[in-house]
Formats: C-alpha cells, structure tokens, sequence
C-alpha cells in the first residue's frame, strides 16, 4: 500500500460524494483535506480540514500538495488544471487528461466516438453560423446541451426545430454545445467500475436507472435487463477505462434502446448517485474502493448482498417543513442518508433512502411505498 491509514488525503470538491468518500476514509484510519470554495460544504463540514479557497488558488493547492500523500476528486467539474499542479506533489487520480474529457461534453462525444463507441447521432454547435439548413434535419426532435457544468438536466432543451433550436442557443448565451438527437429509450443503466494502478478493474452490479425532469429518481439493483445487455455494458465500460488509462472510480451511463442498442449516454470521473446503492448493498462500497484506489490498496469485493432501490430525496420533499423521516425509518430495512445540508430548493439532492429486499421488484415496491409517504 502507498498511503498508509493515518495519512492525510486530499479531496477536491467538498459536496455528499466527497461526504461519503470522506466517511469511508475516515473509517479506514485516513484524514482527509477538502478544498472546496463554499463555507459550508457537505464534506468540508466533516473533513479533519477545510481549505476554503477557489479550486485554482495557488497558495491552497500548495498547502493541500504538500500536506496529502494523494489527491483525489468527487467533482467533475473542478478545473482539471488544477490536478495537474497537483501532480508536481503527490498521487492524483484520476488523472487531470481523463478528468478534462469527462467534464465537455464536446471532448467527451469526440473521444468516444473517435475511439468506435456508439452515441447518440450529435452535432457540436459553437457559433449561430452553425445552426443552418445545413444542419442534419434527422437530428430533430433534439436536445440541446451545454458543453460545460450541465448536471441534473441542467443546461439541457428539447428542441423540435431550427428556429426551436436557435432560440435555446441565444438562451444558453451562445456557450459552445452539443445537439443530441432525441432516442427513445427503452432504459437506463449504469456501470461503475474502480481500475486500480496496476490496471485491475473491478466492477459495481448494473443500475437500472429512472430519471423525473432529467434528474435520477430511483436506481434498481439488480437491472432487470438481459444478461447479454449487461455483458456487453462491462465489455464496453472496461473499453472506455483502458483508453483513457483510467485510474480510479468511473460511471459510465448507457441507453438502451428498443431494440437492444446500447449507446454510451455520458462518463463520470469519479463515484455517481446511481451507485449509493453500495453503500448498503455491497461488500465494498463505491467510496471505499475509490479510497483504496487512491491509496493502492488491494480492491474490496463488490459483490451485491442483497437486491437493493435508491431512491434520492430532493429539496422539493421540505417545502414547510423536515419530512418525517419515521416514514423511511419504520422498513426495518431501508437506510437513511443525509447530506446535512441547510438549505433545502428545489432540485438539490438533499440525502437518499436505500431500501434492501430479496428481489429488485420487490426492493421497489417498498420504496414506492415509503417515497407516497412522504409526498
Ligand atoms: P446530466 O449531466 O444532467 O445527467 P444527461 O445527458 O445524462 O445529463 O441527461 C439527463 C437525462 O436526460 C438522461 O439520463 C436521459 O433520461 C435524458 N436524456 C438525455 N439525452 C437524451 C437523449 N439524447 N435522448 C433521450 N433522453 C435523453
Ligand atoms: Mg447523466
């Protein structure tokens, strides 16, 4: 192992992913430094230290440099300049290369279709020039996304024509973006995997994933989709990790369509809300494999101990006042999180509930249940 328990271990970004990566450090024996702009952050509130410095600050990336033995990221959006300063002082994974494809949405569509995976048919859209009767028309119905620091549907327009189109453009300020035609999916899954330095790869069990408004409402663990399906997504998850020489935790989003298509929807550079599930569901979960990565540690098993549904609670379920959390509480086998955060909005992922079962069908109708509940 290169980074011992006892060591301090840097992390970027300081929202719940970093929270529960940072609970899962802490629960090995590590500290942890978050650097994270916002005063009060999720993970800075419980990390043994809170940088609280813009992620391009040089004097804080000097301090977290040369007080972590490695450096790591919850966030795909933090400046992927600023872990490559970092790499002059300690292990930094993942690599600030993957981390800049994975955060443009242009770069991302050109890498993996440049390396043979399939995507959804896409234009890239920088100037109005671009959107013309040159345009393939086969692209619409659409959506049209921004190239950078979309998430949560965010970002994003279904337009059904040009002048649609053109008017969704002016309204993202003219950004650079990508024109994605509109398929009409049959589901959505997940692969998370952990590729560790000595190139070992191990993966998370399939997500079935249910969005509402383009934010995911459910994961379903097991997915309940063809073997075949599930085979060919690891095939292609492990493709996507080797060419970016991946080091670290890694999301890879698919559609699948009707007729059993599968197309690469969009890369993570770290953990991801689709995989929570293992926190409660697997051997080891997908924060605790991203810290043994990081410290090159062996990896933990990922082995699925019971069928499991995430469900994400959102700012909206506050309106008033605090949900009653009895309401989750009284299934004896369904685990609360929260992410501690003060205020509730709209649209902001406030914690989650996992719910455990012998089957995915019967994991969901109990989160069904417990989610009416508390509406
Ligand atoms: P985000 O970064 O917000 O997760 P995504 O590109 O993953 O952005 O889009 C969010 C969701 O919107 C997807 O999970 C899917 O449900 C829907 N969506 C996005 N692109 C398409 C598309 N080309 N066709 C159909 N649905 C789409
Ligand atoms: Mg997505």
């Amino acid at each position: 192992m290169n980074i011992k328990p006892g060591a301090m271990i840097g992390l970027l970004g300081g929202g719940q992913l970093g929270r529960m990566f940072t609970m899962s450090a802490q629960c090995m024996g590590y500290r942890v430094t978050v650097l994270d702009p916002t005063k009060d952050s999720p993970a800075g509130n419980i990390a043994e230290r809170h940088l609280c410095a813009d992620y391009l600050d040089y004097q804080a990336l000097d301090i977290l440099g040369s007080t972590c033995e490695g450096v790591t990221t919850e966030f795909e959006n933090v400046p992927a300049e600023a872990l490559r300063y970092l790499m002059k002082y300690c292990m930094v994974s993942p690599t600030a290369e993957s981390v800049s494809i994975a955060q443009n949405r242009i770069l991302e569509k050109q890498f993996l279709a440049k390396h043979g995976f399939a995507v959804a048919p896409f234009a890239v859209i920088h100037h109005q020039q671009d959107i013309s009767s040159q345009l393939d028309a086969s692209l619409l119905p659409g959506i049209l996304k921004v190239s950078r620091f979309g998430y949560d549907g965010k970002g994003q327009q279904k337009v059904a024509s040009i002048d649609a189109l053109s008017q969704a453009f002016a309204s993202f300020r003219h950004e650079s973006c990508i024109l994605e035609k509109m398929l009409p999916l049959d589901s959505e899954i997940s692969v998370i995997l952990a590729r560790g330095h000595d190139g070992q790869v191990t993966y998370f069990p399939v997500a079935e994933n249910r969005h509402v408004q383009g934010i995911l409402d459910m994961s379903i663990i097991p997915a309940r989709i063809a073997q075949e399906t599930i085979r060919q997504a690891y095939e292609i998850a492990q493709q996507v990790a080797a060419c970016l020489n991946y080091i670290g935790v890694l999301c890879i989003e698919f559609f699948i369509l009707a007729d059993g298509q599968i197309l690469i929807n969009e890369i993570a550079p770290r953990p991801h809300n689709s995989g929570h599930y293992s926190l409660d569901a697997c051997i080891t979960s997908q924060f605790e494999q991203q810290v043994r990565v990081l410290c090159g540690a062996p990896q933990g098993s990922t082995e699925l101990t019971q069928a499991a549904v995430m469900t994400n609670l959102l700012g909206d379920l506050w309106q008033d006042n605090e949900p009653d959390w009895h309401r989750v509480l009284c299934h004896p086998t369904a685990k609360l999180h929260l992410y501690g955060k003060r205020e509730a909005r709209p649209g902001r992922k406030m914690g989650h509930f996992t719910v455990l079962a012998a089957t995915a069908d019967e994991a969901l109708s109990h989160a069904q249940a417990i989610k009416h509940a508390l509406q």
